[in-house]
């Protein structure tokens, strides 16, 4: 039993475990490691956090920011496609339709500290610090409101670290030390700069986000996991432990800052997505191909492709995109602004009913009216194409083992409602455990031939996200309930104006979590809403080309553009 609700002044406390999954948690607490992790669950309510469809990190932080799905905040994928063409650009903060919690607790006089979280950059001009995630440029953009943060940073701590700087290898396997160093690295930077940060101002909301526990399972999974294709004795007997060092020194980062908070503060320990093993992929726009949905150009260019595509290779690992804009010149194709970004210029629009695009699982149908050489009608053409999709998607069997490769796909409308489906996909594959897509730049999208079918074993790609990420929450306005149901990333928004005494914008889609929240508390305080918060998108919403670039770099060094 908890005394009686005391506290005058709530505060919210959240760590990000970016893809944290109970399904790691569980075994190694049962072993009696997590010991910070385990405490916290014991004194509070934890269960399954529900992510976003597509469970993809700018998707999800965006919508725990907002608390909306992305039907109203507008951000579909790292990626979104240029109205009018066929060409993509990444989406940062500028793309987000909607008031961040940050900002409307600025707005009501709080203080927050925000720390890289995903789909933030530019940084809000918020009441108190911010500085932006992964979709930064680079250091030397001003990635941190007050920008002169950034000076004081890199005096105490050094050159920020957005991510794991030492970026993947082409082949994990060769570089598994370096690539482990760099994890660790990010988790000691961002629990330093967080600690510091956390003393040096007042604040009564704060969030930090950790990245180490969704690298280390995309790159490393395959280690740990005998039932791998990729699985090597050899390898595994070196590394089997990696995912679960990197957790336990997760666990050192988050004792150390729930240890430093004070009693008038709610710890909330959550992750936008969970994780499992990818055992293969399917190239979806190869399938297309196949399938008779999309057309490549001549098959005489595959080998001139194939060549290029090594080059293509080898020069984005240097980024020297303007030799590659020469070459891509010297095949006669059509100009483009940004020739990077535009992978699918080797398809045929005219012969194209549909293709993929983005990083995860997104189809889009190339529709009269709005794809520049759109050929399918829109109604009951549409309709019936995209019935027929699904029905050949669910067809989809693993030749080696007959199992069904897609779980199931969704119509954009049965996923998101608002006023920005126009910026999302026509369906969206789900995939079933072990299967994972890839629709990034890649021999996928230039057409060219795979020996053995669409179906493929990715080297450097063993582990995915999936749907159930984790919630965590203990402080003195929470229960000790053990276990919760049903909580999602959209609920995370809500529940904090809640706890932290604001009203709920009645736009948000969440719910308040309000069985873990003491009783006491919620009878005295009625839940309360408030105007909408939807905001137009900033006008210049795009990079420039270089920061395009640099941006493109980290996503590959990430291994979501493969
Ligand atoms: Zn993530």
């Amino acid at each position: 039993m908890k005394n009686t609700v005391r506290t005058n002044k709530p505060k919210v406390f959240i760590i990000g475990l970016d893809g944290a999954t109970f399904d790691i948690i569980h075994p190694l607490i049962e072993k009696g490691k997590l010991r910070n992790i385990a405490r916290l669950m014991k004194n509070g309510s934890w269960g399954k956090l529900r992510s976003t469809i597509p469970p993809l990190s700018p998707v999800a932080w965006t919508s725990f920011a907002t608390g909306k799905n992305a039907g109203k905040h507008g951000i579909f994928d790292f990626l979104r496609r240029e109205p009018d063409s066929y060409q993509m650009r990444f989406n940062n903060a500028n793309s987000r339709c909607s008031k961040p919690i940050w900002a409307l607790l600025s707005e009501a006089g709080k203080k927050v500290g925000i720390i890289n979280v995903t789909m933030s950059y530019p940084p809000d001009k918020v009441n108190g610090l911010m500085i932006s995630g992964m979709d930064t440029p680079g250091d030397e953009s001003p990635f941190t409101y007050p920008l002169e943060l950034y000076q004081e940073i890199k005096e105490k701590f050094g050159k920020y670290i957005f991510t794991t700087e030492s970026g993947v290898p082409e082949d994990i396997d060769r570089e598994t030390e370096k690539f482990i160093r760099g994890i660790h690295n990010e988790i000691k930077y961002r629990l330093n700069i967080t600690e510091y940060l956390m003393q040096r101002n007042a604040w009564d909301f704060f969030v930090t986000i950790f990245l180490a526990s969704d690298s280390v399972c995309h790159f490393c999974w395959k280690y740990t996991d005998i039932n791998h294709p990729n699985y090597n004795p050899k390898m595994a007997s070196k590394y089997a432990n990696v995912i679960d060092n990197v957790y336990e020194k997760l666990d050192d980062a988050v004792g150390k800052l729930a240890d430093s908070v004070d009693e008038d503060t709610t710890v909330i320990i959550m992750s936008d997505h969970g994780f499992g093993p990818v055992y293969k992929v399917l190239y979806i726009n190869r399938w297309l191909c196949d399938k008779g949905y999309l057309k490549f150009a001549e098959k005489s260019n595959y080998r001139r492709l194939h060549r290029m595509f090594s080059y293509v290779k080898r020069e984005l690992k240097k980024v020297v995109p303007e030799q590659f804009v020469e070459k891509r010149k010297e095949l006669g194709r059509r100009k483009h602004k940004s020739q990077i970004m535009n992978p699918l210029y080797n398809v045929k629009w005219v012969e194209t009913k549909a293709f993929s695009e983005g990083t995860y699982g997104a189809i889009f149908i190339n529709l009269k009216g709005r794809e520049p050489e759109g050929m399918v009608k829109p109604g009951s053409a549409y309709e019936q194409l995209r019935h027929q999709l699904i029905s050949d998607f669910m067809e989809v069997k693993d030749p080696e083992s007959g199992d069904s490769v897609v779980r199931k796909v969704y119509k954009t409308e049965e996923v998101f409602h608002g006023n920005y489906l126009d910026k999302a996909p026509d369906l969206l594959v789900e995939f079933n455990d072990g299967y994972d897509s890839v629709g990034k730049f890649n021999k996928d999208q230039l057409g060219i031939e795979l020996e053995g079918g669409c179906l493929y074993q990715l080297n450097n790609w063993s582990g995915n996200h999936r749907l159930d990420g984790i919630l965590i929450t203990s402080g003195p306005l929470v229960r000790e309930l053990g276990e919760i149901k049903g909580a999602e990333i959209i609920d995370i928004a809500p529940t904090v104006l809640y706890l932290m005494g604001l009203p709920v914008p009645k736009d948000m889609d969440g719910k308040v979590l309000k069985e873990i929240i003491d009783d006491d508390y919620v009878s005295m305080n009625p839940i309360t809403f408030t105007e909408d918060t939807k905001v137009d998108h900033r006008k210049d919403n795009n990079y420039s080309q270089d920061d395009e670039k640099k941006i493109e770099e980290r996503l590959r060094n990430l291994g979501y553009l493969a």
